[in-house]
């Protein structure tokens, strides 16, 4: 694969464009939508990352965290509702000791028999190792931009090296990752875009988050403009037609720059849907950037609501709790 081929799919007629994408996704992926349920546990961040509104310097977030008991409670209930995978997110934490998020892990799995998936930032290889024999099945760590220079002014207290370096710890302890990018970043161009798919395609993905950026009031990047709703549709599409058969959500902040924008990005290549089922109460105090949908939303009518918007697609919804597509293919295979 190489960058000019990529590049010339974003100059691709949309139309077109988003029609191939949507019939690769439906040849490798089939029309099932996978539901993975996110709990976004913890708001204290120890970072500051110019984009997003739990940076630590951002004094006018009221902080949460829930127990692990919580935790686990809340998953029972998604259990209960359906969902086979949970996604447990947060802010970098340190309360939380790597012993009690073990235990959160294999009780999770074990008691419930749901997948789990961590997102909780860059960690040492050690810790990565124990959620592992804990029983996580997955992490999502975004690169969020391949753009080296770009990526230190935004993340000034990580470095790129860092992040692909987690990246890569994550690849030989055998999780299933998710990694991906934010689309209209300051200062990224078409050809970054470009870049970064190339840079998921070669790292061979198992899931591909998409986002727009949206700047957040309460960041440095307050007067940034927001990244496009066709920007980031043509991202997955392309994405999409590029990595075949990752699994690639229509994220919640494409839904938040556009009421329709999740059943957008379904029919340009998406193939998963994450809800939201942290509690009501800490909703908004989990704003990495403003305008966030869902925040009110019960997560039995969510469910509700989210199989109407699977059916009106004519799609259906996944049962199990959707494991990678690459599994047991080689890479070769896969791109074929
Ligand atoms: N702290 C962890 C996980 C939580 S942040 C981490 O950073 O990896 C999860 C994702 O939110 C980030 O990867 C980033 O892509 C996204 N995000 C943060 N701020 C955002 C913003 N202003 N607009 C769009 N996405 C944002
Ligand atoms: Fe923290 Fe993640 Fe937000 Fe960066 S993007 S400030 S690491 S929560």
């Amino acid at each position: 694969m190489e960058k000019e081929k990529i590049l010339q799919y974003f100059y691709k007629e949309e139309a077109a464009l988003f029609q191939e994408a949507d019939q690769t996704r439906k040849m490798y992926c089939g029309d099932e939508v996978h539901l993975r349920g996110i709990i976004e546990f913890s708001n204290y961040c120890k970072r500051d990352c110019l984009y997003c509104g739990l940076r630590r310097s951002n004094n006018k977030l009221t902080r949460y965290r829930l127990s692990v008991n919580e935790i686990f409670e809340i998953s029972l209930k998604a259990s209960d509702l359906g969902y086979e995978t949970i996604v447990l997110q947060s802010g970098e934490d340190e309360y939380y000791g790597i012993e009690d998020l073990c235990r959160l892990v294999s009780r999770i799995k074990k008691e419930l028999k749901c997948a789990v998936t961590l997102c909780i930032g860059e960690r040492t290889f050690e810790d990565y190792k124990s959620f592992k024999e804990a029983g996580a099945d997955r992490y999502l760590l975004k690169f969020e931009t391949s753009d080296k220079n770009l990526f230190c002014q935004l993340k000034p207290d990580s470095s790129y090296e860092k992040r692909l370096e987690c990246i890569y710890f994550l690849k030989t302890l055998g999780y299933e990752i998710g990694s991906g990018n934010m689309v209209g970043l300051p200062g990224q161009s078409v050809e970054t875009l470009a870049e970064d798919i190339l840079f998921m395609y070669n790292l061979d993905l198992d899931m591909i988050g998409i986002g727009p950026f949206i700047p957040h009031p309460d960041t440095p990047l307050k007067d940034s403009q927001c990244g496009s709703l066709i920007d980031t549709l043509k991202t997955v599409a392309v994405t999409r037609i590029v990595t075949k058969n990752t699994h690639i959500p229509a994220t919640t902040a494409v839904g938040s720059i556009e009421i329709e924008g999740r059943q957008k990005a379904l029919q340009c290549g998406a193939n998963v849907i994450m809800p939201n089922l942290t509690p009501v109460e800490y909703r908004e105090y989990y704003q990495l950037y403003p305008n966030k949908i869902c925040l009110t939303e019960k997560p039995s009518s969510c469910r509700a609501c989210l199989e109407g918007i699977v059916r009106s697609l004519g799609r259906t919804i996944a049962q199990g709790c959707g494991p990678s597509l690459k599994k047991n293919e080689s890479k070769k295979e896969v791109l074929g």
